[in-house]
This record gives structure tokens, sequence and C-alpha cells, in this order.
């Protein structure tokens, strides 16, 4: 296992951090003044980061004991090897902290945990954009929704599957982006946690995904860019409904 350690806070570095997942890191640690990116290899990084080789033995133990569990709205995000006895004590979801992003320790994760918990009602119809771990569908689905989730990247699909499996929740995936899903929609709620540019890009396709008075949760925005997307969809004749921000990130609630 190989470390990319990087100068600085967390908080500061925090723009990186989807990056530092696309690019294939495994887990990310605060030490002093550095931030620790894991990666099974070193590859070449444009962020100014140093390179040192760990024992793998010592780092996945490390990493494991330290892993908490991570609460949002109603929801407590557990890994397999996390016990749980808190029967009635929120809505367990268990994820495998694996390649792809979605584990509950980002910030706009969590964004979209509490706002699902918020907005889903029991058997409406969900589709998750850039679904990831799968986290976000398996939530809708544990809340009563009939929820599909597509992603770009089909090397996360079958971590998606393995984590719907691990909840009981019956969760359809499939690869692609919203134009793969139109046809299996409308959708009652669509949640997407992708970037700015990106939800600015699909906001001419977002009302074709939507059923009469859908409503749509994005985030992955940070709060600098939120204007971006405002601005796209005001265009399509969105009405913001909700803005919820923790940290440098936001989530923006839509309906038509
Ligand atoms: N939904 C999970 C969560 O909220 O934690 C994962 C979100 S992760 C930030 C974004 C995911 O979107 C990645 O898995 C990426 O492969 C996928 N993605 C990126 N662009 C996409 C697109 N145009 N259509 C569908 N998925 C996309």
């Amino acid at each position: 296992m190989w470390v990319y350690r990087l100068k600085g806070r967390a908080a500061e570095l925090d723009p990186l951090i989807p990056d530092l997942f696309d690019r294939g890191a495994r887990g990310l640690e605060e030490q002093e003044g550095e931030v620790w990116a894991y990666f099974p290899a070193p590859l070449d990084l444009p962020f100014g980061g140093v390179w040192e080789e760990l024992p793998d033995e010592d780092w996945l133990s490390a990493w494991r004991r330290d892993l908490k569990p991570v609460w949002a709205g109603p929801f407590v995000v557990l890994a397999p090897w996390h016990p749980w006895e808190g029967e009635g004590e929120g809505i367990p979801l268990v994820i495998e902290p694996g390649m792809a992003f979605g584990t509950g320790h980002h910030e706009t994760t969590r964004l979209a945990l509490s706002a699902l918990a918020r907005h889903l009602r029991p058997g409406e119809r969900v589709l998750d954009l850039g679904t990831g771990s799968g986290i976000l569908a398996i939530a809708a689905a544990k809340l009563g929704g009939k929820a599909l989730g597509v992603d770009i990247d089909e090397t996360v699909l079958p971590q998606a599957e393995e984590n719907a499996r691990r909840n009981g929740a019956g969760v359809r995936f499939l690869p692609g982006s919203l134009e793969e899903a139109l046809p299996h929609g409308p959708f009652d709620l669509l949640v997407a946690n992708l970037f700015a540019e990106l939800h600015r890009e699909l906001a001419p396709l977002y009302p074709k995904a939507l059923a009469p008075e859908g409503r749509l949760l994005l985030t992955g925005i940070l709060a600098e860019k939120a204007s971006l997307v405002k601005e796209a969809m005001a265009r399509e004749g969105f009405s913001l409904l909700e803005e919820e921000r923790e940290g440098e990130w936001v989530l923006l609630t839509y309906g038509i």
C-alpha cells in the first residue's frame, strides 16, 4: 500500500477529495498538518504531494480499526465489521468501504442521505444518478422507495450490487447516465451527487426524468459554484425549495 502525503488540513483540501477517490484512493486520513491518501500503487498526481510506501498489513488493520460509523439524518453508515446492536436507534446502512465513492464519510453523501429522509415518501420511484457504492439507492429502498442506481463507471456496479445484498435492499443498478435511465422513468425523486458543471450540463434533461410534482436533490456542489447550478436550473423553470450546507458543500432541492 502507498500513501500520498499532502500538506494542509482536510478542510482546506476538501475540494480535491472526490478527485483523489476518482483516481483510485482507497481511504483518507488526517495527520498533523497533512492529509494522507492511501492508494494500491503510486501514480502521477498533479497535487504536489509526496509518495511513501507502507507495509500493507499495518495500514489495513489501522485503517479498519479507525474507521468509525457515520450518522446522517436517520441513517447510520456502518462497515461490515462494525458491530451494531442499536435496534430502533437509526436505520443501518452497511457499506463496504472499497474503491467506489459513497461511504458516508463525505459531506455530500451525508447531505443527500438526510435530504432523502426528508423528501422520500414510501412507494416513490427514485433515481440515484452516479450511484458509486449504491449508498443513496440503498437508503432510498430502506425508506420504502423503488430505487434505480446508474453510474457511468461500470466497475462500481458489482460493489453497489453487493452492498444492496448486504442490506437486503431490492435495488436495480444499470450502467450509464441520465439518458440511459430515462426509459425507466419517470421518477418522483432524483438524487445526484455529481459536480456543479455536470449539473449545469444535465439541467435541460432533468425535466424529462421527473414525474409531475417530482423533486430533484442535487449535491456534489461546492458552495462557491452553487450559482452556476442555480442559473441553469432557473433557465429550465425549476423552483429552488431548499438549500442545505455542510462545510464547503451544498445540496439544492428543486421542484418543477
Ligand atoms: N452516490 C454516491 C454518494 O453520494 O456517495 C457516489 C457519488 S460520487 C461523488 C459520483 C459518482 O458519479 C461516481 O461513482 C462517478 O462514477 C459517477 N458519475 C460521474 N459522472 C457521471 C455521469 N455523467 N452519469 C452517471 N454517473 C456519473
